[in-house]
């Protein structure tokens, strides 16, 4: 903990609070995800938080991905379990869905497409995602996304799941349907209902606003999508079929996985490596200085009063002994990166002293908030 000077809370979560934070010995800037012990036990999240730090791992190793929040440290204090992930400064797409009102179909290929090589990075690692939605899309201070909280994802490389967990409104018939074993074809599906989501304000599945998650789940079962004469021949057929209930008539579930989506007509003229590097202009600039969340008041707090009577033993700490991980490949690019920027700072000793001065002001009136 001590190698990090954390900032302001930037969100908060079912087990704790996320933080911006700074590692002190580069200065790369972070997001620090605490995760409360007591509150875990509390809630029985044991399984979950673990499952949460096993799919980081497995995402953050190998071939870096950009459309992802990936984990580059994890640790523990006595109380806490500590993520620290790639910040993501400019709010969510649900957030910013609200702002800027529904997404043209242009607006929405350019998060299509990076969202695809999220699912595609994840899925080549046997890796089912399930909680695809706009809120869980995290936009960076330029509007690129990566696709954020591993929670609910899940390593179907052994044995596939067949648990109902989502959000309703986005989950797949499969998914839905109890007993019944699923893979990745359930995110196509999710993914299928976001980007409709980006078009229309509300999920295919939940009409008049409806709070009622069974008619939600029972459209999701037996509804067919009518899809506006306003979307073009391409769109209708895409998310037609993404929204296939039928699995092996589902896009992205033939066999070819993310190249079927990739190939499909709606994304023609797309140069597929321009993407990766991140080079099509993002449609939102999140405004700078901002919170770009639901307001910070909404963060709110949470009531110390609840875990009181939580005891924390040694059982429930020896869970957490694997925990501790350093991604190595990605500490070793956070030096490389911030040494030369260091090099370039010593040209110019004034500019660098004034910069510490600048830094160490900033840090203490962060810490102040
Ligand atoms: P939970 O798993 O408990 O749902 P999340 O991972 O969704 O927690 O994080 C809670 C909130 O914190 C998110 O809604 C988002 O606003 C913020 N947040 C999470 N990760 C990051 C990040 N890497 N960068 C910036 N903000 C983040
Ligand atoms: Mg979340």
């Amino acid at each position: 903990m001590n190698d990090f000077s954390v900032h302001r809370i930037i969100g908060r979560g079912g087990f704790g609070e996320v933080y911006g934070c700074r590692k002190a010995d580069t200065g790369k800037m972070y997001a620090m995800k605490c995760l409360d012990k007591k509150r875990i036990k509390m809630k029985q999240g044991e399984t979950l938080a673990l499952n949460e730090r096993i799919m980081l791992s497995l995402v953050s190793t190998g071939q870096d991905c950009p459309f992802i929040v990936c984990m580059t440290y994890a640790f523990h204090t006595p109380d806490k379990l500590c993520f620290i992930l790639d910040l993501m400064n400019g709010g969510d797409l649900h957030y910013h869905l609200s702002q800027h009102g529904v997404f043209n179909e242009t607006e929405m290929k350019f998060y299509a497409a990076e969202v695809i090589l999220g699912l595609e990075h994840m899925h080549r690692r046997y890796i089912v995602y399930r909680d695809l939605k706009p809120a869980n899309i995290l936009l960076d201070e330029h509007g690129h996304v990566r696709i954020s909280d591993l929670g609910l994802a899940c390593d179907f490389s052994k044995k596939k799941p067949h648990a109902s967990v989502g959000t309703h409104g986005y989950m797949a018939p499969e998914v839905l349907s109890k007993g019944t074993a699923y893979d990745s074809s359930a995110d196509w599906f999710s993914f299928g209902c976001m980007l409709y989501k980006l078009l229309k304000g509300h999920s295919p599945f939940r009409q008049h606003k409806t709070k009622d998650k069974h008619e939600i789940d029972r459209m999701t079962l037996t509804m067919n999508v009518e899809l506006p004469d306003s979307f073009s021949k391409e769109l209708k057929s895409l998310l037609e079929g993404l929204l296939q209930r039928d699995i092996d008539k589902r896009l992205g579930c033939k066999g070819q996985g993310s190249d079927e989506v990739k190939e499909h007509p709606f994304f023609a003229g797309i140069d597929w490596q321009q993407v990766y590097l991140q080079k099509y202009t993002p449609p939102l600039i999140p405004p700078r200085g901002e919170v770009n969340a639901a307001d910070a008041f909404d963060i709110g707090s949470f009531d110390e009063e609840d875990t009181k009577g939580i005891k924390l033993t040694d059982a429930d700490q020896e869970l957490y002994k694997n925990f501790p991980l350093v991604i190595s490949e990605r500490w070793q690019n956070e030096v490389a990166e911030t040494v030369f920027e260091t090099v370039n700072f010593e040209a110019d000793k004034t500019e660098h002293k004034k910069r510490a001065k600048q830094k160490k002001l900033y840090d203490i009136d962060e810490k102040g908030i």
